[in-house]
């Protein structure tokens, strides 16, 4: 394992995977409180799961734990997922402790490849999986632009308006990958996504619209994002860029999205 405890202080360590676990539990929502109900509703099984996730990294134990702690709040007459969901919750927990800085919406769906840290940033690549598959169908919002000089087709920032969204060919889940109205460092706190219009994205070269989706991040250092008081580690990148590489031709759309945030 790469020691990593130059870069992460322990308690800071600790902050990021606690935040992590809130922002889980409250989107996962088990028991339908929001909206309406304030977000620390569930503030008493939080702390509870979070001891559970400092004392074991099993996702079977975390599971059980998640399960007897909302079974023994509410009951089972109110409380009623099943285990196999708190299994997945359990996961996307200790996924999350093991990877680190990526968007918590994004943390099903990404697979790390790379992890790079100076003194300065903290750099994630990885690729994006949905049912154990990288095919995926692309929808943008903003402009599409061909670059003559470098042969680049890349989304345009005019106007600070992108989005893009993969669909899973297997399940047709929409993913959003990136919305530049809610998305990164300097959207923390405004929570402000406007979804403008999307269109199909198609290949130049073969027409089919089946890619996969390669997406890297840039992480301010994150003595910077405590110092800056900043809660929403996960959301508190400055870069992004994503790459479409077509899975019928092969056609690479190197940084598509090439985003710096603020
Ligand atoms: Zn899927
Ligand atoms: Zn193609």
């Amino acid at each position: 394992m790469v020691e990593k405890a130059n870069v992460l202080s322990k308690d800071w360590k600790a902050g990021i995977a606690m935040n992590f676990v809130k922002k889980i539990i409250n989107e996962w929502d088990p028991i339908n409180l929001f909206p309406g109900a304030p977000d620390d509703e569930y503030w008493t099984e939080i702390e509870e799961i979070e001891s559970l996730v400092s004392a074991t990294d099993d996702p079977d134990e975390l599971a059980e734990g998640i399960y007897a702690v909302f079974v023994k709040e509410f009951g089972d007459d109110v409380f009623k997922r099943r285990k196999s969901e708190c299994k997945w919750i359990a996961q996307m927990i200790i996924k999350r402790n093991d990877t680190g800085l990526v968007p918590v919406r994004m943390q099903p769906y990404f697979r790390t490849t790379s992890r790079k840290s100076d003194k300065d940033n903290e750099r994630i690549e990885g690729m994006l999986v949905c049912c154990d598959s990288h095919e995926f169908e692309i929808q943008v919002g903003g402009k599409v632009k061909h670059n003559l000089f470098s042969k680049m087709h890349y989304l345009t920032s005019k106007d600070d308006k992108i989005t893009v969204f993969a669909r899973c060919k297997k399940c047709n889940k929409d993913v959003t990958v990136f919305d530049s109205k809610s998305d990164g460092f300097e959207q923390i706190g405004k929570k402000t996504g406007t979804l403008i219009t999307t269109k199909s994205f198609a290949c130049k070269k073969c027409a089919n619209n089946n890619f996969s989706v390669y997406i890297e991040y840039k992480y301010p250092d994150v003595q910077e994002l405590k110092d800056l008081a900043i809660t929403e580690t996960d959301n508190a990148y400055t870069w992004i860029w994503i790459t479409l590489v077509c899975n019928k031709c092969g056609k690479t759309y190197r940084n598509f999205v090439d985003y710096q945030i603020g």
